[in-house]
């Protein structure tokens, strides 16, 4: 491991606030105001267990709403009865912002997993549950193209509603780019449309879209394609830890083209460095993030930290590679990860930093991640430490005028303009017109 770098309705009058819930008293308050498909549920962390279970939320009772204006009934009791709640759609949020305890719940929106595309396949419709193995399988099946993330098991409106990056990014832009419009539970427990119309709910859902309701489905561009067009060059390139300083300075030194079409070619200089193992070769579209398999392993703990970064420069990588030698040697550390994406720009940057509300769109050119992954809980303050003095070594040369995270994979522990950058005054007014009370306030809660 050490040696290779790879690449209301009804307030029930029952004081719910801070006491524990239990399913009977949610059952027995909102069983008939749901549709029969809906769940109620005690929490079970196997049944609904997350990616990490580093600050994870632990509800008293679960709801998976069998239609979309159920979400907007559960909102509603819980408003009313001033019950708080948490969406949980793919559970690969792994910020510490999630407060629940078990006098709330848990709206588990993974049962809105529909994904349908227009005759033409320029549009499809994906429930707010959705996950990015069930988009791109029917996208292939469609012959269409969507802007998604990399890993099959994230929820794809959880990672588009922070600004989505995915491997289209280079042809479409982010997916907050590729929204069309939503359908929305708000605060006040209404299903609504929203659509570019709404100006500033439309700019503000697309960066810091949990803060202001609950997606129930999404309109998103599709691209149609050619079975040819559903072919892309992917793999590993594997290095020894001494070639650190070459790799990440090629790295820095190539300019991604929207389209790398001609593989190998494209990619030279990286082949030329002598990788020790070169898995690259053609995949098509619904194999595109096998390589990303291992990282969707849930379980474990797992707090994460990252940093945009304008350049990388060899000198702090190799600090931060001598870094990840020495924790991995520590019993039960051996799944940790140093993670940096990279992508092509240009076309996410024909689109105004101002369209949304995705911060750091010009400015933030890499995103490195280190993720110290453990299972036993005596190893989590060291983890944590070292998370933060390898993204401290990041940010001492990131070449920004100010640190940047991209919401997504932030910590919790930033400040407001590193996950939001200038956009913090315009989402809090954003935020006052359209959730006052904060109902919505567990996920890097403006
Ligand atoms: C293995 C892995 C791979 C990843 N790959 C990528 C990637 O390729 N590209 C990328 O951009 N990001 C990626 N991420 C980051 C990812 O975008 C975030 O973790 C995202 O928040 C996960 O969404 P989720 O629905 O899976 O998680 P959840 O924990 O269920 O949700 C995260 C937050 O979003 C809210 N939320 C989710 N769905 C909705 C909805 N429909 N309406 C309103 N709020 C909602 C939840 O309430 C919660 O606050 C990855 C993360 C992991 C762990």
């Amino acid at each position: 491991m050490a040696g290779r770098i790879v690449l209301s309705l009804f307030a029930t009058g029952f004081a719910y606030a801070a006491a524990a819930l239990s399913p009977a008293h949610v059952n027995r308050d909102l069983r008939s105001f749901l549709s029969s498909s809906a769940v109620i549920d005690g929490y079970n962390a196997t049944a609904y267990a997350r990616w990490s279970n580093f600050d994870a939320p632990h509800p008293g009772v679960v709801i998976s709403p069998g239609s979309e204006q159920d979400v907007a009934t559960i909102v509603s009791y819980c408003t009313s009865n001033k019950i708080p709640f948490l969406t949980q759609s793919g559970a690969h949020g792994w910020a510490n912002t999630f407060q629940l305890n078990e006098s709330g719940i848990l709206i588990n929106i993974k049962s809105l997993d529909s994904v349908v595309f227009n005759a033409n396949k320029t549009e499809v419709t994906v429930g707010g549950g959705v996950a990015i193995s069930d988009v791109i399988s029917a996208g292939s099946k469609a012959g269409a193209l969507v802007q998604t993330g990399n890993c099959n098991c994230v929820g794809a409106l959880g990672a588009i509603l922070g600004g989505g990056y995915g491997n289209l990014l280079g042809l479409v832009g982010f997916g907050v780019d590729n929204l069309l419009s939503v359908n929305l539970v708000l605060a006040n427990g209404t299903l609504a449309n929203i659509t570019p119309k709404d100006k500033d709910l439309w700019w503000a859902l697309r960066g810091a879209g949990p803060n202001f309701g609950i997606v129930t489905s999404a309109k998103v561009k599709s691209y149609p394609v050619s079975s040819s067009g559903q072919t892309a060059w992917f793999g590993q390139l594997v290095y020894s830890g001494s070639k650190v300083e070459e790799v990440v300075q090629t790295i820095q030194n190539t300019t991604l083209k929207p389209k790398m079409s001609e593989g190998r070619a494209a990619f030279m200089a990286f082949l030329e460095l002598g990788p020790s193992q070169d898995t690259t070769t053609e995949l098509q579209y619904p194999h595109w993030n096998d390589g990303a398999a291992s990282f969707c392993e849930k379980g474990g703990y797992k707090p994460s930290y990252s940093v945009g970064l304008a350049n990388m420069h060899p000198t702090t990588w190799r600090q931060v590679w001598n870094e990840y030698v020495s924790w991995v040697s520590i019993n039960g550390t051996g799944n940790s990860i140093i993670l940096m994406e990279a992508y092509s720009l240009e076309k996410a940057r024909s689109f105004a930093p101002s369209s949304s509300s995705f911060a750091w769109r010009n400015d933030v050119n890499f995103n490195a991640v280190v993720i110290p992954w453990y299972y036993d809980t005596r190893l989590g303050s060291k983890a944590q430490s070292w998370g933060r003095k390898v993204r401290n070594m990041w940010r001492e040369t990131d070449d920004l005028a100010a640190p940047a995270s991209y919401v997504n994979f932030a910590h919790g522990d930033e400040t407001l303009h590193t996950v939001y950058g200038d956009n913090v005054s315009r989402l809090k007014k954003v935020k006052k017109e359209i959730d006052p009370n904060s109902v919505f306030n567990q996920w890097f809660e403006i």
